[in-house]
C-alpha cells in the first residue's frame, strides 16, 4: 500500500501526529493511504555528508546565487546543530540542494514510488528566483523528500508592513528584535509568529501538498482560500490554513467536506 512517513521535527511546535491523524482523515475519503509518523529524519538517516551537504547549501547573500561555505568551521557547526537542533537558526539553506542531501540520505529499501517521505524541519528554506535575482523562503519544497519548513511558515509569507516597521523601530530602540508580544500588540493584522500555537493547524495544509504533489502530480492550487494554495502574505495564509472551508469546490470533492472532519481549532 502506498505509504506517507512524516517525520517529527521535535525543536518546534509542529505536532506530527495531529498532523498525520488530520491528513489520514483526508486521504481516507480519497481512496486511503498508510500515515505514519516517524522521529526526527536527521536521526533516523543521518549519513556522514550531511553535515558537509548543509554547509554547502547555505545562503551566503540574499542576491547571490552562488551557495556554501564549506569550511572546517562551519562543517563543525554543521555537526553540532545535527547533533543539538536546539541551538541551530539563522541561517537560510538552498531548499532545493537540502532535499537532494536528504534524498541521498534514504535508505535504499525505501526510495520506492509508492513510498513518500515528509520531512518537518527546524531549518529556514529558500529557492533561487531567476526571474528577480534573489533567494525567497519558502514554506515547503515538493518533491522526494518533501521538505516542510517550520520557520519558513513565520518568515517566507510576508507580514503586514506595519510589523517591519515596527521590528525596526524596536531595533533603534534596544539595538534587539522585539519580542514577540509587542509586535503582536503594537501591530494590526493577523500573522504567525514564532513557535505560534496555531503552528501545527496552518502545517496541516503544506503537508497535504506535498501529498496531493505526489499523488496527482498538481502543484499548487489556485484558487484562494483552499489548503492547497500557496499565498505570498501571511493574511492569505491565515485565510487559505485557518478558515472554512478547507479546500476550493474541486479539491472538496477528492478530500471532503470540513463537515465530515474533526477540527475543533479551525474554527476558533
Ligand atoms: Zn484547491
Amino acid at each position: 500500500m502506498e505509504t506517507v512517513s512524516l517525520y517529527r521535527a521535535p525543536t518546534t511546535e509542529a505536532d506530527a501526529d495531529e498532523i498525520a491523524d488530520w491528513l489520514r482523515e483526508r486521504l481516507d475519503r480519497a481512496g486511503g493511504r498508510e500515515v505514519e509518523v516517524r522521529d526526527r529524519f536527521l536521526d533516523a538517516h543521518r549519513t556522514e555528508e550531511l553535515p558537509e551537504q548543509f554547509a554547502d547549501s547555505r545562503v551566503l547573500s540574499p542576491y547571490e546565487r552562488e551557495t556554501g561555505n564549506t569550511m572546517l568551521g562551519i562543517v563543525r557547526y554543521e555537526e553540532r546543530v545535527l547533533e543539538n537542533p536546539e541551538r541551530a537558526g539563522g541561517v537560510l539553506y538552498d531548499g532545493v540542494a537540502v532535499q537532494r542531501a536528504l534524498n541521498e540520505a534514504i535508505p535504499e529499501p525505501e526510495r520506492s514510488l509508492d513510498r513518500l517521505h515528509v520531512v518537518l524541519l527546524d531549518r529556514a528554506v529558500g529557492t533561487w528566483g531567476d526571474h528577480d535575482g534573489r533567494w525567497h523562503k519558502r514554506v515547503n519544497v515538493l518533491g522526494q523528500p518533501a521538505v516542510v519548513s517550520v520557520p519558513g511558515l513565520y518568515e517566507a509569507p510576508a507580514k503586514p508592513e506595519a510589523y517591519y516597521e515596527e521590528k525596526q523601530k524596536q531595533a533603534m530602540l534596544s539595538g534587539d528584535a522585539p519580542p514577540r508580544e509587542v509586535l503582536e500588540n503594537e501591530v494590526e493584522g493577523d500573522f504567525l509568529v514564532e513557535d505560534d500555537p496555531r503552528t501545527t493547524e496552518a502545517l496541516k495544509g503544506y503537508v497535504m501538498q506535498a501529498v496531493h504533489c505526489w499523488r496527482t502530480g498538481e502543484g499548487f492550487c489556485e484558487t484562494e482560500g483552499c489548503r492547497l494554495s500557496n499565498p505570498h502574505r501571511q493574511p492569505g495564509v491565515m485565510e487559505a490554513q485557518l478558515r472554512e472551508p478547507e479546500f476550493c469546490e474541486e479539491h472538496a470533492e477528492l478530500y471532503g467536506r470540513d463537515s465530515a472532519g474533526a477540527h475543533d481549532e479551525k474554527t476558533g
